[in-house]
């Protein structure tokens, strides 16, 4: 599937339409704008940007408590991105694996990161334990057909501890997918083969029936049987606003 050179987003701050590479620097100057005035207790909270490792296409902001644990980021990047059946997970960072029930993983998968890599739970692992500003790190979701993120903690502020422990600062717009057959907008994805099909000519084609997921914007579209988050304020398919295209 064919992708935009220049990638945008949507800040859900201000709403303004903002590109990829210039959004660290915005979210520093809209971040401050957008708390409430009074603020009464503050905490350390870093903000961190995850997008496809392969498909960097997909790409987003989120800030969270600098205190919250890896399970907790796991789990939200499960809700907005990944959740299909309830595989494995690990985050790689520094060299070292961190995994969800590391016992139970099967020795097979123990070198996933490679030989050097040492294993360790997640359970418990404290973001601030682990990471600082600048660092990269990587995640990965589902040993067999596998998510890959890469994700990098790109500031940190005192600030108000957002509602439910994590907030979504900005989103990739939906790329915008053709139908293979029409070139109308695409709705499905033919999972053999990677190709994007309208609806209706998805219900015409003969694997219709055991080949066709939703297109979701999300690195992990059309794999296993990934149909999207299950919470709907975590769904976003807007795509780039028609004055952006032109300009
Ligand atoms: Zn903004
Ligand atoms: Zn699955
Ligand atoms: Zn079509």
């Amino acid at each position: 599937m064919p992708q935009q050179s220049v990638s945008y987003g949507k800040c859900f701050l201000c709403n303004e339409t903002v590109a990829k590479n210039v959004m660290t620097r915005h979210l520093k100057k809209c971040l401050p704008a957008h708390d409430p005035p009074q603020a009464k207790r503050k905490e350390r909270l870093f903000q961190i940007r995850a997008e496809g490792r392969y498909a960097p296409e997909y790409w987003l902001y989120l800030e969270m408590p600098a205190g919250a644990t890896l399970p907790e980021l796991d789990n939200f990047l499960r809700d907005i991105w990944l959740e299909c059946c309830g595989h494995l997970s690990a985050f790689e960072i520094g060299g070292v694996s961190y995994e969800l029930d590391a016992e139970e993983v099967d020795s097979m998968w123990a070198d996933l990161f490679g030989p050097s890599a040492r294993t360790v739970e997640m359970e418990g692992v404290r973001l601030e334990d682990v990471l600082q500003v600048g660092q990269t790190f990587h995640y990965e979701y589902d040993f067999g057909s596998t998510t890959h993120l890469t994700l990098k903690v790109v500031g940190e502020r005192e600030g108000p501890r957002p509602k439910g422990g994590v907030r979504v600062l900005a989103r990739n717009y939906a790329p915008d997918y053709r139908c293979v057959v029409c070139g109308e907008p695409a709705k499905w994805v033919y999972t053999y083969e990677g190709e994007a099909y309208c609806t209706s000519h998805a219900k015409q084609h003969e694997d219709w029936e055991e080949a066709f997921l939703p297109l979701v914007n999300s690195p992990r579209v059309g794999e296993c049987a990934y149909t999207g988050p299950s919470r709907k304020s975590l769904v976003f398919e807007e795509t780039l606003p028609a004055e952006r295209e032109q300009g």
